[in-house]
């Protein structure tokens, strides 16, 4: 497969990058336009393999899209490229709305103008892969069944709801014009090259500068974790094998409240690298005002990904945890940088659970 891989610099970009460049018969192209969240640090070990290429661009920049879907004669786009995160969506949402609803938009032009010109057998085999999340459900109670792939859309935040809107129009550039698109909705991932400023790489971070642990509201809010080792597997079969127009879940059996995950790092850490005085990190845990409409619960039923393309996750919750945490402690020169604030109006220190 010839693949274009958008915001491959990122955080599941990078893996998904990773991942694919290990089977030689695939070619990777990956276009990112290298954000505040974009390290090329986090592909080192693959940037002068044969079958990956790197490209500085826009996703919304569709002329450029246009010339290198053409010039690298790609048969598969997964779309990844994305403002991701909750607070800042909530402190400044142009930037949300822009890339994940404008960009989406001028990639699919661009995707469906280059498809319509590819000769029958390639056009066949073209898949327009788009790699979403399971905000866009909205949250549930404790008791509520888990999200499917047929749950409404009743995205919560500026950052769900710019990601709904983008599955809403991948889903109607099939429907009207017949691209051939899949998806996916994973819930929250986590694991090595992770932004220092999502839950559990802060947490692991801040805790080493012995900085509080900040937690939202009573840490009570629930998330379903899975490995991002386990999602880029996911989402090279959905690409793959997936069903044209069908999306799927991909979900970690892992639901952990905020609290457990942050207290969970404090013993693993507690054990790795105790204190110099002697306490437990748990000491450096403050409850802090919560965040405005945040999701109590997701959780997420993957089992049609597990029925029919086969997958499952390998990597249970806590020793991916522990994992994790032996990885930020063995690989400071990646996140030093970003943490002595290389990266321009950061307020890493402030920032809490996502
Ligand atoms: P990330 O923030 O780590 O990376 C996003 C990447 O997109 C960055 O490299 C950035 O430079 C690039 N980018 C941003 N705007 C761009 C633009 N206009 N043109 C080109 N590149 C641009 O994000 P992530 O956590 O790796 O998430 C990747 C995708 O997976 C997103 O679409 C996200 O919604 C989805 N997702 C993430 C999670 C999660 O837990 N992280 C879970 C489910 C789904």
């Amino acid at each position: 497969m010839n693949i274009l891989v958008t915001g491959g610099a990122g955080f599941i970009g990078s893996a998904l990058c990773r991942y694919l460049t290990g089977n030689p018969a695939d070619r990777v192209v990956n276009i990112d336009k290298l954000t505040y969240a974009g390290n090329l640090a986090s592909l080192r070990q693959i940037e002068n393999l044969p079958n990956y290429t790197f490209v500085r661009a826009d996703i919304r920049d569709d002329r450029r899209v246009s010339e290198i879907l053409r010039a690298e004669k790609i048969d598969t786009v997964m779309h990844l490229a994305a403002e991701t995160h909750v607070d800042r969506s909530i402190d400044g949402p142009a930037d949300f709305i822009e890339t994940n609803i404008v960009g989406t938009f001028r990639l699919l032009c661009a995707s469906l103008a280059y498809w319509r010109d590819l000769p029958p057998e390639m056009a066949e085999r073209f898949r327009f892969h788009h790699v979403s999340t399971d905000e866009v459900f909205g949250d549930l109670d404790e008791e509520e069944a888990r999200f499917t792939e047929d749950t409404p859309y009743v995205p919560s935040s500026p950052y769900s709801a710019s990601k709904a809107a983008s599955d809403h129009l991948v889903r109607a550039w099939h429907r009207t014009f017949g691209l051939p698109v899949v998806l996916s909705n994973c819930s929250n991932n986590y694991g090595p090259f992770h932004f220092p400023e999502k839950l559990i790489p802060l947490t692991i971070l801040n805790a080493l500068d012995e900085q509080p642990l900040r937690v939202y509201g009573a840490g009570k809010n629930i998330r379903d974790w899975l490995h991002v080792e386990d999602h880029v597997r996911a989402l090279a079969l959905i690409a793959r094998n997936g069903v044209v127009g069908e999306s799927y879940n991909v979900g970690g059996n892992a639901e952990r409240s905020n609290i457990r995950v942050v207290e969970t790092i404090c013993d693993i850490l507690d054990a790795r690298k105790p204190r110099r005085n002697g306490g437990s990190y748990r000491s450096l845990i403050t409850f802090v005002a919560d965040r405005p409409g945040h999701d109590r619960r997701y959780a997420i039923d993957g089992s049609k990904l597990e029925r029919e393309l086969g997958w499952k996750a390998r990597e249970s919750f806590e020793t991916g945890l522990a994992r994790t945490v032996d990885w930020y402690l063995d690989n400071e020169w990646w996140w030093g940088p970003i943490r002595e604030g290389h990266y321009a109006g950061e307020r890493l220190g402030r920032l809490v659970a996502a």
